[in-house]
């Protein structure tokens, strides 16, 4: 499967540092960027252009366009999102998602990985002893920052990874009455703490390519459908939780599903609507 095909990174930030590896490694496959492809179109992390679609819509888009660009039917993109873990509001996570494209036979999987190992940070800063510590949060040099002017919201400073540099910037903007704002600089090439959590996710995804159609062995056969209605324990009545994962090829539409997925055969009366309305 993909042995020695060219494999086309939809990439502009470096990220085929992480991806093509695997793609070599384990499908022996000839993955390639090109320097002609512009995936800033799609939303960028420094907010000069905003993301209009969730993840995996632009995800797509970002396919087609490196199908479009490199004229090869297979296709590899990522995508990153930042902000509250979805179950702890309180901490940061990182979710990343990485598609692979196989044009040629219709065919879409992706591969994910949700991490609180993330330096998101933004803070105003009015003091060279403020910028310390957003430096110091952010972990510069090693990851990049982005300087904004807070009342123009525009980036002023980015891509610069000399302390000194940094200081003197800040110090003369203050000077001016600038209000700064410190971030961190999310795209992937200034942020190796992201790169590795698109590393991840790129193994979750030839981890699911790897998974084959027992009908006709087209990769990606994973679950993509649950049903509710596991039994409470105490009345046996179905709840809204998971009884059933369904796994459909999406080339020959062979289906088949597994019941209790998650090793679970009944579920607790505190989530029944019949127990514990
Ligand atoms: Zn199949
Ligand atoms: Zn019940």
């Amino acid at each position: 499967m993909y042995k020695k095909e060219r494999v086309f990174i939809a990439t502009r930030h470096k990220k085929e540092q992480v991806i093509a590896p695997i793609f070599q490694q384990v499908f022996d496959a000839r993955p390639f960027v090109s320097s002609f492809i512009n995936t800033d179109q799609f939303g960028t992390f420094t907010r000069e252009i905003i993301r209009k679609d969730d993840p995996i819509t632009t995800l797509r888009r970002k396919c087609e366009y490196g199908y479009k660009t490199s004229g090869c039917p297979l296709v590899v993109a990522s995508e990153g999102s930042f902000g509250s873990h979805p179950s702890m509001p309180f901490v940061n996570a990182n979710e990343e998602v990485v598609m692979f494209k196989d044009f040629n036979e219709n065919i879409e999987v992706i591969g994910k990985y949700l991490s609180t190992d993330t330096n998101l940070y933004e803070s105003e800063v009015s003091s060279i002893i403020e910028l310390e510590k957003a430096l110091s949060e952010i972990k510069f040099p090693d990851h990049g920052i982005l300087i904004r002017d807070k009342e123009e919201n525009e980036v002023i400073l980015k891509g610069v990874f000399d302390h000194e540099q940094v200081i003197r910037f800040v110090s003369a903007s203050l000077k001016t009455g600038q209000k700064l704002e410190v971030s961190s600089d999310m795209r992937a090439v200034y942020n190796p703490t992201r790169m590795l959590n698109i590393e991840k996710a790129t193994q979750a995804l030839v981890q699911n390519m790897q998974s084959k159609c027992p009908q006709c062995e087209a990769p990606g056969f994973i679950v993509s459908d649950q049903k509710p209605g596991l039994p409470c324990s105490n009345c046996g009545m179905p709840t809204r939780s998971i009884k059933t994962a369904i796994k459909k090829c999406q080339k020959c539409e062979y289906e088949s599903s597994i019941d209790f997925p998650n090793k679970k055969e009944k579920e607790d009366p505190m989530y029944c609507d019949f127990c514990n309305p």
